[in-house]
Protein backbone atom coordinates (compact mmCIF):
# COMPACT_ATOMS: atom_id res chain seq x y z
CA UNK A 1 0.00 0.00 0.00
CA UNK A 2 1.28 3.27 -1.06
CA UNK A 3 -0.44 5.76 0.78
CA UNK A 4 -0.68 5.40 5.02
CA UNK A 5 -3.31 3.41 6.19
CA UNK A 6 -5.65 5.48 7.73
CA UNK A 7 -9.44 4.08 9.02
CA UNK A 8 -12.06 5.14 11.44
CA UNK A 9 -14.45 4.02 13.99
CA UNK A 10 -17.46 6.91 13.39
CA UNK A 11 -19.82 6.28 15.94
CA UNK A 12 -23.24 7.77 16.64
CA UNK A 13 -23.80 9.39 20.14
CA UNK A 14 -27.22 7.93 20.35
CA UNK A 15 -26.10 4.99 22.34
CA UNK A 16 -23.41 3.49 24.61
CA UNK A 17 -20.79 1.33 23.11
CA UNK A 18 -22.16 -2.17 21.91
CA UNK A 19 -20.71 -5.62 21.08
CA UNK A 20 -22.00 -4.62 17.49
CA UNK A 21 -19.67 -1.23 17.69
CA UNK A 22 -16.53 -2.60 19.20
CA UNK A 23 -16.18 -5.12 17.02
CA UNK A 24 -16.25 -2.96 14.22
CA UNK A 25 -14.04 -0.52 16.32
CA UNK A 26 -11.60 -3.67 17.22
CA UNK A 27 -10.99 -4.76 13.33
CA UNK A 28 -10.35 -1.32 12.45
CA UNK A 29 -7.61 -0.42 14.55
CA UNK A 30 -6.43 -4.27 14.32
CA UNK A 31 -6.74 -3.30 10.76
CA UNK A 32 -4.41 0.28 11.38
CA UNK A 33 -1.92 -1.60 13.37
CA UNK A 34 -0.93 -4.28 11.09
CA UNK A 35 -0.20 -1.77 8.12
CA UNK A 36 1.24 0.69 10.79
CA UNK A 37 -1.38 3.05 10.08
CA UNK A 38 -4.02 5.41 12.38
CA UNK A 39 -6.89 4.23 13.79
CA UNK A 40 -9.19 7.69 14.08
CA UNK A 41 -12.19 8.04 16.73
CA UNK A 42 -14.82 10.83 15.39
CA UNK A 43 -18.41 11.30 15.63
CA UNK A 44 -21.36 11.23 13.54
CA UNK A 45 -23.52 13.67 15.44
CA UNK A 46 -26.28 14.70 12.95
CA UNK A 47 -29.27 12.29 14.18
CA UNK A 48 -29.88 15.44 16.32
CA UNK A 49 -33.08 14.43 17.87
CA UNK A 50 -31.91 10.61 19.01
CA UNK A 51 -28.45 12.03 20.59
CA UNK A 52 -27.92 11.09 24.50
CA UNK A 53 -26.14 12.34 27.02
CA UNK A 54 -22.79 10.21 28.21
CA UNK A 55 -23.03 8.28 24.92
CA UNK A 56 -19.78 10.00 22.90
CA UNK A 57 -17.98 9.74 26.64
CA UNK A 58 -19.07 5.59 26.31
CA UNK A 59 -18.31 5.59 22.80
CA UNK A 60 -14.57 6.80 23.74
CA UNK A 61 -13.92 5.62 26.89
CA UNK A 62 -15.43 1.74 26.89
CA UNK A 63 -13.08 1.75 24.17
CA UNK A 64 -9.94 2.94 25.74
CA UNK A 65 -10.71 0.58 28.41
CA UNK A 66 -10.91 -2.06 26.02
CA UNK A 67 -7.35 -0.95 24.73
CA UNK A 68 -8.09 -0.19 21.68
CA UNK A 69 -6.41 3.36 21.70
CA UNK A 70 -7.17 5.97 18.43
CA UNK A 71 -4.42 7.42 17.48
CA UNK A 72 -6.23 10.71 16.88
CA UNK A 73 -10.17 11.20 18.51
CA UNK A 74 -12.29 14.04 19.90
CA UNK A 75 -9.66 14.32 22.35
CA UNK A 76 -6.60 13.80 20.95
CA UNK A 77 -7.13 15.95 17.34
CA UNK A 78 -4.85 16.40 15.09
CA UNK A 79 -5.48 19.98 13.35
CA UNK A 80 -5.37 19.04 10.08
CA UNK A 81 -8.24 16.40 10.10
CA UNK A 82 -10.23 18.60 12.81
CA UNK A 83 -12.78 18.96 14.24
CA UNK A 84 -13.89 15.39 14.38
CA UNK A 85 -17.62 15.97 15.14
CA UNK A 86 -19.84 16.61 12.67
CA UNK A 87 -21.77 19.02 14.05
CA UNK A 88 -18.80 21.48 13.75
CA UNK A 89 -18.35 21.67 10.77
CA UNK A 90 -21.72 22.18 8.76
CA UNK A 91 -20.30 24.66 7.07
CA UNK A 92 -18.23 22.46 5.25
CA UNK A 93 -20.74 19.85 4.07
CA UNK A 94 -22.84 23.34 2.64
CA UNK A 95 -19.83 24.17 0.57
CA UNK A 96 -19.04 20.71 -1.16
CA UNK A 97 -23.39 20.53 -1.38
CA UNK A 98 -23.42 23.86 -3.23
CA UNK A 99 -19.86 23.00 -5.23
CA UNK A 100 -22.24 19.50 -6.52
CA UNK A 101 -25.12 22.10 -7.45
CA UNK A 102 -23.06 24.45 -9.33
CA UNK A 103 -21.67 21.68 -11.27
CA UNK A 104 -25.10 20.46 -11.88
CA UNK A 105 -24.74 16.75 -10.02
CA UNK A 106 -27.37 18.24 -7.19
CA UNK A 107 -30.10 20.75 -7.07
CA UNK A 108 -31.74 22.47 -4.63
CA UNK A 109 -35.47 20.37 -3.65
CA UNK A 110 -38.87 22.75 -2.49
CA UNK A 111 -41.39 20.31 -1.58
CA UNK A 112 -42.48 19.71 1.78
CA UNK A 113 -42.73 16.53 3.95
CA UNK A 114 -46.87 16.59 3.28
CA UNK A 115 -45.85 16.92 -0.75
CA UNK A 116 -43.56 14.18 -0.62
CA UNK A 117 -45.33 11.71 1.36
CA UNK A 118 -48.16 12.13 -1.03
CA UNK A 119 -45.69 11.44 -3.83
CA UNK A 120 -44.77 8.58 -2.41
CA UNK A 121 -48.06 7.36 -2.14
CA UNK A 122 -48.98 8.06 -5.82
CA UNK A 123 -46.34 5.75 -6.57
CA UNK A 124 -47.49 3.08 -4.26
CA UNK A 125 -50.92 3.62 -5.92
CA UNK A 126 -48.91 3.01 -9.37
CA UNK A 127 -47.22 0.17 -8.12
CA UNK A 128 -43.99 1.24 -7.19
CA UNK A 129 -42.66 -0.01 -4.06
CA UNK A 130 -39.13 1.97 -3.78
CA UNK A 131 -40.12 5.32 -4.07
CA UNK A 132 -38.09 7.53 -6.03
CA UNK A 133 -37.92 11.81 -6.17
CA UNK A 134 -39.71 12.46 -9.67
CA UNK A 135 -37.15 15.46 -9.78
CA UNK A 136 -39.67 17.78 -9.64
CA UNK A 137 -37.79 20.75 -8.17
CA UNK A 138 -35.13 19.84 -11.33
CA UNK A 139 -37.59 21.89 -13.53
CA UNK A 140 -38.54 24.64 -12.11
CA UNK A 141 -37.86 28.30 -13.40
CA UNK A 142 -35.61 30.92 -11.61
CA UNK A 143 -38.14 33.12 -10.77
CA UNK A 144 -40.33 29.67 -9.34
CA UNK A 145 -37.29 28.85 -7.38
CA UNK A 146 -36.75 32.33 -6.09
CA UNK A 147 -40.55 32.94 -5.24
CA UNK A 148 -40.71 29.15 -3.12
CA UNK A 149 -37.21 31.15 -0.96
CA UNK A 150 -39.77 34.16 -0.63
CA UNK A 151 -42.89 31.77 0.53
CA UNK A 152 -39.85 30.31 3.03
CA UNK A 153 -40.78 26.62 1.82
CA UNK A 154 -37.83 24.24 2.99
CA UNK A 155 -34.94 23.87 0.41
CA UNK A 156 -32.60 21.03 0.74
CA UNK A 157 -30.43 19.38 -1.26
CA UNK A 158 -30.94 16.15 -3.40
CA UNK A 159 -28.03 14.72 -5.52
CA UNK A 160 -28.63 13.57 -8.93
CA UNK A 161 -28.42 10.14 -9.25
CA UNK A 162 -27.10 9.04 -12.90
CA UNK A 163 -29.03 6.50 -15.36
CA UNK A 164 -27.56 2.98 -15.49
CA UNK A 165 -24.24 3.31 -13.55
CA UNK A 166 -21.94 0.37 -12.89
CA UNK A 167 -21.69 0.98 -9.11
CA UNK A 168 -19.71 -2.27 -8.41
CA UNK A 169 -16.61 -2.39 -6.05
CA UNK A 170 -14.44 -5.40 -4.12
CA UNK A 171 -15.49 -5.75 -0.73
CA UNK A 172 -12.74 -6.72 1.64
CA UNK A 173 -15.15 -9.19 3.45
CA UNK A 174 -17.40 -10.40 0.31
CA UNK A 175 -15.22 -10.02 -3.14
CA UNK A 176 -17.35 -8.79 -5.69
CA UNK A 177 -20.36 -6.93 -4.66
CA UNK A 178 -22.55 -5.59 -7.63
CA UNK A 179 -24.86 -2.44 -7.35
CA UNK A 180 -26.29 -0.14 -10.06
CA UNK A 181 -27.32 3.22 -9.89
CA UNK A 182 -31.14 2.36 -10.71
CA UNK A 183 -31.89 0.81 -8.18
CA UNK A 184 -32.24 4.43 -6.04
CA UNK A 185 -33.76 7.77 -7.03
CA UNK A 186 -32.27 10.76 -6.13
CA UNK A 187 -31.84 11.54 -2.28
CA UNK A 188 -31.14 13.97 0.03
CA UNK A 189 -27.44 15.41 0.60
CA UNK A 190 -28.07 18.42 2.79
CA UNK A 191 -31.56 18.54 4.52
CA UNK A 192 -33.25 22.08 4.50
CA UNK A 193 -32.53 22.44 8.44
CA UNK A 194 -28.83 22.90 7.27
CA UNK A 195 -27.37 19.51 8.48
CA UNK A 196 -26.02 16.76 6.45
CA UNK A 197 -27.51 13.33 5.46
CA UNK A 198 -24.95 10.60 7.05
CA UNK A 199 -24.81 9.47 3.54
CA UNK A 200 -22.99 12.90 1.75
CA UNK A 201 -21.59 13.53 5.34
CA UNK A 202 -19.09 10.39 5.69
CA UNK A 203 -17.94 10.48 2.33
CA UNK A 204 -16.80 14.30 2.79
CA UNK A 205 -15.47 13.63 5.92
CA UNK A 206 -13.77 10.15 4.86
CA UNK A 207 -11.96 12.09 2.00
CA UNK A 208 -10.55 14.81 4.48
CA UNK A 209 -9.61 12.80 6.92
CA UNK A 210 -7.53 10.71 4.64
CA UNK A 211 -9.17 7.52 5.35
CA UNK A 212 -8.33 4.50 2.97
CA UNK A 213 -9.65 1.67 4.15
CA UNK A 214 -13.40 1.51 6.02
CA UNK A 215 -14.66 -1.39 7.67
CA UNK A 216 -18.00 -1.34 8.51
CA UNK A 217 -21.27 -3.28 9.45
CA UNK A 218 -23.35 -4.92 7.04
CA UNK A 219 -26.01 -2.81 7.59
CA UNK A 220 -24.20 -0.08 5.64
CA UNK A 221 -23.95 -2.43 2.30
CA UNK A 222 -26.71 -0.38 0.25
CA UNK A 223 -25.52 3.20 1.59
CA UNK A 224 -22.05 2.48 -0.07
CA UNK A 225 -23.11 2.86 -3.96
CA UNK A 226 -25.02 5.95 -2.72
CA UNK A 227 -21.42 7.30 -1.28
CA UNK A 228 -19.77 5.74 -4.57
CA UNK A 229 -21.97 8.76 -6.79
CA UNK A 230 -20.70 11.14 -4.18
CA UNK A 231 -16.98 10.17 -4.88
CA UNK A 232 -17.23 9.97 -8.32
CA UNK A 233 -19.14 13.33 -8.83
CA UNK A 234 -16.20 15.04 -6.94
CA UNK A 235 -13.20 12.80 -8.40
CA UNK A 236 -12.08 11.60 -5.67
CA UNK A 237 -10.75 8.14 -4.69
CA UNK A 238 -12.97 6.38 -2.72
CA UNK A 239 -11.42 4.60 0.04
CA UNK A 240 -11.63 0.55 0.34
CA UNK A 241 -14.28 -0.81 1.59
CA UNK A 242 -15.58 -4.27 3.88
CA UNK A 243 -18.82 -4.93 5.48
CA UNK A 244 -18.47 -6.94 8.02
CA UNK A 245 -21.51 -9.74 8.44
CA UNK A 246 -23.88 -9.23 10.75
CA UNK A 247 -23.59 -10.76 14.31
CA UNK A 248 -27.15 -13.28 15.89
CA UNK A 249 -27.80 -14.55 18.86
CA UNK A 250 -28.54 -18.50 19.29
CA UNK A 251 -31.61 -18.84 17.21
CA UNK A 252 -29.96 -17.39 14.15
CA UNK A 253 -31.35 -13.80 14.21
CA UNK A 254 -29.65 -10.31 14.22
CA UNK A 255 -28.69 -9.35 17.40
CA UNK A 256 -30.66 -6.62 18.17
CA UNK A 257 -30.34 -3.44 20.72
CA UNK A 258 -33.95 -5.04 21.95
CA UNK A 259 -32.71 -8.19 22.45
CA UNK A 260 -32.46 -8.64 26.60
CA UNK A 261 -31.44 -12.29 26.81
CA UNK A 262 -27.81 -11.02 25.68
CA UNK A 263 -25.91 -8.30 27.36
CA UNK A 264 -24.69 -5.71 24.69
CA UNK A 265 -23.61 -3.20 26.49
CA UNK A 266 -19.89 -2.91 27.57
CA UNK A 267 -20.56 -1.00 30.54
CA UNK A 268 -22.65 -4.06 31.53
CA UNK A 269 -19.64 -6.59 31.11
CA UNK A 270 -17.29 -3.94 32.94
CA UNK A 271 -19.83 -3.90 35.96
CA UNK A 272 -20.15 -7.70 35.70
CA UNK A 273 -16.55 -8.05 36.12
CA UNK A 274 -15.44 -9.01 32.53
CA UNK A 275 -11.81 -8.17 31.70
CA UNK A 276 -11.35 -5.64 28.75
CA UNK A 277 -8.83 -8.57 27.56
CA UNK A 278 -11.06 -11.09 27.37
CA UNK A 279 -13.79 -9.14 25.75
CA UNK A 280 -11.30 -8.54 23.03
CA UNK A 281 -10.36 -11.74 22.52
CA UNK A 282 -13.59 -12.61 22.53
CA UNK A 283 -14.66 -10.44 19.58
CA UNK A 284 -11.65 -10.71 17.85
CA UNK A 285 -12.82 -14.92 17.29
CA UNK A 286 -16.73 -12.95 16.40
CA UNK A 287 -15.98 -11.77 13.17
CA UNK A 288 -12.16 -13.28 12.36
CA UNK A 289 -10.71 -16.88 12.08
CA UNK A 290 -7.50 -17.42 12.84
CA UNK A 291 -5.54 -19.86 10.83
CA UNK A 292 -5.04 -22.74 13.37
CA UNK A 293 -7.44 -23.75 16.29
CA UNK A 294 -5.79 -21.24 18.59
CA UNK A 295 -8.51 -19.59 20.91
CA UNK A 296 -6.43 -17.28 23.40
CA UNK A 297 -5.05 -14.41 21.62
CA UNK A 298 -3.75 -11.47 23.64
CA UNK A 299 -3.83 -8.53 22.22
CA UNK A 300 -0.45 -8.18 20.77
CA UNK A 301 -0.73 -11.66 19.60
CA UNK A 302 -3.84 -10.09 17.78
CA UNK A 303 -2.09 -7.76 16.23
CA UNK A 304 0.30 -10.22 14.54
CA UNK A 305 -1.94 -12.75 13.38
CA UNK A 306 -4.38 -10.64 12.35
CA UNK A 307 -5.13 -10.96 8.07
CA UNK A 308 -8.16 -9.05 6.67
CA UNK A 309 -8.67 -11.67 4.27
CA UNK A 310 -9.85 -14.24 6.91
CA UNK A 311 -12.57 -12.26 8.38
CA UNK A 312 -16.00 -13.93 8.46
CA UNK A 313 -18.05 -13.80 5.23
CA UNK A 314 -20.59 -15.64 7.05
CA UNK A 315 -22.66 -14.40 10.16
CA UNK A 316 -21.32 -14.73 13.68
CA UNK A 317 -22.83 -16.10 16.18
CA UNK A 318 -22.51 -14.61 19.60
CA UNK A 319 -22.31 -17.34 22.10
CA UNK A 320 -22.39 -15.79 26.08
CA UNK A 321 -20.87 -19.60 27.07
CA UNK A 322 -18.07 -18.91 25.04
CA UNK A 323 -17.51 -15.48 26.08
CA UNK A 324 -17.57 -16.51 29.97
CA UNK A 325 -15.48 -19.63 29.12
CA UNK A 326 -12.65 -16.79 27.54
CA UNK A 327 -13.22 -14.80 30.73
CA UNK A 328 -12.23 -17.21 33.13
CA UNK A 329 -9.37 -18.02 31.25
CA UNK A 330 -8.01 -14.68 31.82
CA UNK A 331 -9.25 -15.01 35.45
CA UNK A 332 -7.14 -17.78 35.76
CA UNK A 333 -4.10 -15.97 34.23
CA UNK A 334 -3.83 -12.95 36.68
CA UNK A 335 -1.57 -12.86 39.13
CA UNK A 336 -1.98 -12.40 42.86
CA UNK A 337 -2.17 -8.57 43.35
CA UNK A 338 -3.54 -7.63 40.11
CA UNK A 339 -6.91 -10.16 40.88
CA UNK A 340 -6.91 -8.74 44.35
CA UNK A 341 -7.49 -5.13 42.98
CA UNK A 342 -10.23 -6.94 40.66
CA UNK A 343 -12.04 -8.81 43.16
CA UNK A 344 -11.90 -6.76 45.73
CA UNK A 345 -15.07 -4.65 44.71
CA UNK A 346 -16.65 -7.83 44.21
CA UNK A 347 -16.01 -9.21 47.53
CA UNK A 348 -17.06 -5.86 49.35
CA UNK A 349 -20.99 -6.46 47.63
CA UNK A 350 -20.85 -9.38 50.56
CA UNK A 351 -22.43 -7.98 53.38
CA UNK A 352 -20.89 -10.78 55.10
CA UNK A 353 -17.52 -10.17 54.38
CA UNK A 354 -17.82 -6.82 56.01
CA UNK A 355 -16.25 -8.15 59.04
CA UNK A 356 -12.88 -9.77 57.22
CA UNK A 357 -9.81 -8.18 57.36
CA UNK A 358 -7.24 -7.80 53.86
CA UNK A 359 -5.99 -11.45 54.78
CA UNK A 360 -9.27 -12.96 54.86
CA UNK A 361 -10.48 -10.97 51.80
CA UNK A 362 -7.86 -12.51 50.13
CA UNK A 363 -8.63 -15.87 50.97
CA UNK A 364 -11.92 -15.51 50.40
CA UNK A 365 -11.39 -13.92 46.61
CA UNK A 366 -8.26 -16.97 46.04
CA UNK A 367 -10.40 -19.77 47.31
CA UNK A 368 -12.91 -19.24 44.32
CA UNK A 369 -10.28 -18.03 41.87
CA UNK A 370 -10.07 -21.06 39.73
CA UNK A 371 -13.90 -20.95 39.85
CA UNK A 372 -15.30 -17.76 38.56
CA UNK A 373 -16.01 -17.03 34.96
CA UNK A 374 -16.63 -13.31 35.98
CA UNK A 375 -16.22 -10.79 38.97
CA UNK A 376 -19.94 -10.81 39.69
CA UNK A 377 -20.45 -14.52 40.12
CA UNK A 378 -17.96 -14.62 43.90
CA UNK A 379 -20.72 -12.35 45.14
CA UNK A 380 -23.42 -15.54 44.09
CA UNK A 381 -21.26 -17.75 44.77
CA UNK A 382 -20.26 -16.32 48.58
CA UNK A 383 -23.94 -15.59 49.10
CA UNK A 384 -24.76 -19.08 48.52
CA UNK A 385 -22.37 -19.95 51.70
CA UNK A 386 -23.24 -17.02 54.02
CA UNK A 387 -27.00 -17.31 53.57
CA UNK A 388 -28.13 -20.85 54.14
CA UNK A 389 -30.96 -21.63 51.93
CA UNK A 390 -34.22 -23.52 52.93
CA UNK A 391 -33.84 -27.34 52.76
CA UNK A 392 -35.54 -28.79 50.28
CA UNK A 393 -37.64 -32.37 50.61
CA UNK A 394 -35.29 -34.38 48.77
CA UNK A 395 -32.91 -32.94 51.61
CA UNK A 396 -34.88 -33.11 54.34
CA UNK A 397 -35.03 -37.24 53.22
CA UNK A 398 -31.34 -37.45 53.53
CA UNK A 399 -30.58 -36.10 56.61
CA UNK A 400 -33.21 -37.97 58.28
CA UNK A 401 -31.47 -41.15 58.06
CA UNK A 402 -29.17 -43.06 60.79
CA UNK A 403 -26.08 -42.59 59.13
CA UNK A 404 -26.39 -39.03 58.58
CA UNK A 405 -27.37 -38.29 62.46
CA UNK A 406 -24.87 -40.29 63.70
CA UNK A 407 -22.12 -38.36 60.74
CA UNK A 408 -23.34 -34.78 61.88
CA UNK A 409 -23.09 -35.27 66.10
CA UNK A 410 -20.12 -36.94 65.25
CA UNK A 411 -18.79 -34.24 63.33
CA UNK A 412 -20.34 -31.85 65.63
CA UNK A 413 -18.33 -33.22 68.35
CA UNK A 414 -15.04 -32.93 66.50
CA UNK A 415 -15.45 -29.52 64.89
CA UNK A 416 -15.73 -27.33 68.41
CA UNK A 417 -12.28 -28.40 68.86
CA UNK A 418 -10.35 -28.14 65.70
CA UNK A 419 -7.78 -25.07 65.64
CA UNK A 420 -6.39 -25.69 62.15
CA UNK A 421 -9.42 -24.82 59.26
CA UNK A 422 -6.41 -25.01 56.75
CA UNK A 423 -7.68 -28.09 53.92
CA UNK A 424 -5.64 -30.51 54.63
CA UNK A 425 -6.36 -30.51 58.63
CA UNK A 426 -10.27 -30.46 57.96
CA UNK A 427 -10.21 -32.74 55.02
CA UNK A 428 -8.32 -35.26 58.20
CA UNK A 429 -11.06 -34.95 60.37
CA UNK A 430 -13.84 -35.89 57.68
CA UNK A 431 -11.93 -38.70 57.10
CA UNK A 432 -11.86 -40.22 60.61
CA UNK A 433 -15.50 -39.33 60.87
CA UNK A 434 -16.12 -41.44 58.08
CA UNK A 435 -13.91 -43.96 59.54
CA UNK A 436 -15.62 -43.92 62.86
CA UNK A 437 -19.46 -44.00 61.68
CA UNK A 438 -18.43 -46.40 58.70
CA UNK A 439 -19.85 -43.40 55.88
CA UNK A 440 -17.92 -42.24 52.67
CA UNK A 441 -18.44 -40.16 49.49
CA UNK A 442 -21.55 -38.98 49.57
CA UNK A 443 -23.20 -40.16 52.42
CA UNK A 444 -20.37 -38.88 54.83
CA UNK A 445 -20.01 -35.07 53.03
CA UNK A 446 -23.56 -34.25 51.71
CA UNK A 447 -24.93 -34.26 55.33
CA UNK A 448 -22.46 -31.52 56.76
CA UNK A 449 -22.69 -29.57 53.37
CA UNK A 450 -26.32 -29.36 53.80
CA UNK A 451 -26.53 -28.62 57.38
CA UNK A 452 -23.60 -25.79 56.99
CA UNK A 453 -25.47 -24.53 53.16
CA UNK A 454 -28.45 -25.64 52.81
CA UNK A 455 -27.49 -26.87 49.49
CA UNK A 456 -26.67 -30.10 47.93
CA UNK A 457 -23.62 -28.25 45.86
CA UNK A 458 -21.20 -25.05 45.80
CA UNK A 459 -17.30 -24.82 46.83
CA UNK A 460 -15.08 -27.02 48.88
CA UNK A 461 -16.88 -28.11 51.81
CA UNK A 462 -13.65 -27.63 53.71
CA UNK A 463 -13.54 -23.99 51.99
CA UNK A 464 -16.98 -23.59 53.19
CA UNK A 465 -16.12 -24.24 56.82
CA UNK A 466 -13.34 -22.16 56.86
CA UNK A 467 -15.04 -19.42 55.92
CA UNK A 468 -17.89 -19.32 57.89
CA UNK A 469 -15.32 -20.07 60.60
CA UNK A 470 -16.57 -22.39 63.90
CA UNK A 471 -18.90 -20.03 65.88
CA UNK A 472 -20.51 -20.36 62.67
CA UNK A 473 -20.57 -23.80 61.57
CA UNK A 474 -21.58 -24.58 64.94
CA UNK A 475 -24.36 -22.06 65.26
CA UNK A 476 -25.56 -23.99 61.48
CA UNK A 477 -25.68 -27.35 63.04
CA UNK A 478 -28.54 -26.25 65.54
N1 LIG B 1 -22.31 6.26 12.42
C1 LIG B 1 -22.37 5.09 11.62
C2 LIG B 1 -22.77 3.92 12.49
O1 LIG B 1 -22.66 4.03 13.69
C3 LIG B 1 -21.02 4.84 10.99
C4 LIG B 1 -21.12 4.20 9.70
C5 LIG B 1 -19.81 4.13 8.95
O2 LIG B 1 -18.88 3.56 9.50
O3 LIG B 1 -19.75 4.65 7.84
O4 LIG B 1 -23.25 2.93 12.01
Amino acid sequence: MDKKVRVRYAPSPTGYLHIGGARSALFNYLFAKKYDGDFVFRIEDTDIERNIEGAEYSQLHDLIWLNIIPDESIEKMNPKYAPYRQMEKLDLYKKYAYELVEKGYAYECFETSEELDQMKLEQEERGISSFKYDRRSLYYTEEQKAQFKKEGRPVSVRIKVPDNVDLSFDDLVRGKVKFNSNDFGDFVILKSNGIPTYNFAVVIDDHIMDITHVLRGEEHLSNTPKQMIAYNYFGWEAPKFGHMTIIVNENGKKLSKRDHNILQFMEQYRELGYLPEAIDNFLLLLGWTPENDQEIFSMDEAKQAFDPARLSSSPSMFDSKKLEWINGVYIKKMNDEDYFKFILPFLKKVDALASFDEEKLRFAGNLLKNEILYGQQIVELLNEIFIKADLDEEAKLLLNTETSNKVISEFKNRVTSLTDLSKDSVNAMIKEIGKDVNAKGKELYMPIRLMLTGRSHGIELYNIINLLGIDEVLNRLG
